[in-house]
């Protein structure tokens, strides 16, 4: 394994057992790009491969910075379902594009079978399995993902609430810009036009700018459509 990664010990939740996984240190992190649903392009390594743990000795999967963060009802349950059908494989050395689709691909499978999980670990997985969709090409099961999404980004801002690290208007953004990657124009139209006269306009002006660019390319989709 090259430079570019270390490795931490993980104490698994569910099983108890210790196991080593790899991380990317942040300096070989170089942002290249990033798209309008914020999906960033890396020089060289991408953390995203990185960013689901696989316990090798169970099998159980969760983005690692919520990797402990099971309840013991569901660590006893999601226990119950995978340990037995677990094949041992694992995940802690350099991964492919296809090793990390899979440990997203557990990591949702664990989630779904989680009481405790919230719409925000959800989206964060979905998002992600969209993305390295898309590095890969595979447009359809980008769309199913981002559609899963975006399913889930309504439902916390119907609750009012937001994921972490993401404040009202940027959820707004986002649910608008998703939308119209996934040509449902008119509901991107009704979601930008809420960016730009969202309270907060004045303090976000780039979401806003983001907003105002995407409309622009919906209305021309629409004239041309
Ligand atoms: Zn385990």
């Amino acid at each position: 394994m090259d430079s570019s990664f270390y490795r931490v010990e993980v104490d698994c939740p569910v099983c108890k057992e210790s196991f080593a996984t790899s991380r990317v240190r942040s300096k070989f992190c170089v942002v290249e790009s990033r798209d309008t649903d914020f999906c960033v392009y890396y020089k060289g390594c991408n953390p995203i491969f990185y960013e689901a743990a696989v316990c090798p000795n169970c099998g159980y999967a969760a983005l690692y910075g919520g990797f402990s963060e099971i309840g013991p009802e569901d660590a006893k349950n999601v226990h119950a379902r995978i340990a037995g059908k677990w094949n041992g494989r694992d995940f802690g050395g350099e991964r492919s594009i296809e090793d990390a689709l899979d440990a997203y691909k557990l990591s949702l499978y664990c989630s779904q079978l989680r009481k405790d999980v919230t719409a925000d670990i959800f989206t964060s997985i979905c998002m992600r399995m969209a993305w390295l969709y898309r590095i890969k090409k595979d447009t359809k099961e980008e769309n199913r993902f981002l559609a899963h999404a975006l399913e889930h980004y309504l439902i916390l801002y119907d609750r009012g609430d937001t994921p972490e690290k993401m404040d009202e208007i940027t959820l707004i953004y986002l649910i608008g810009e998703l939308n119209r990657r996934l040509g449902n124009a008119d509901d991107a139209v009704i979601w930008f036009s809420r960016v730009v006269s969202h309270e907060m306009a004045k303090q976000k002006p780039l979401i806003v700018r983001m907003a105002r660019e995407q409309w622009s390319v919906v209305r021309n989709t629409i004239k041309r459509g």
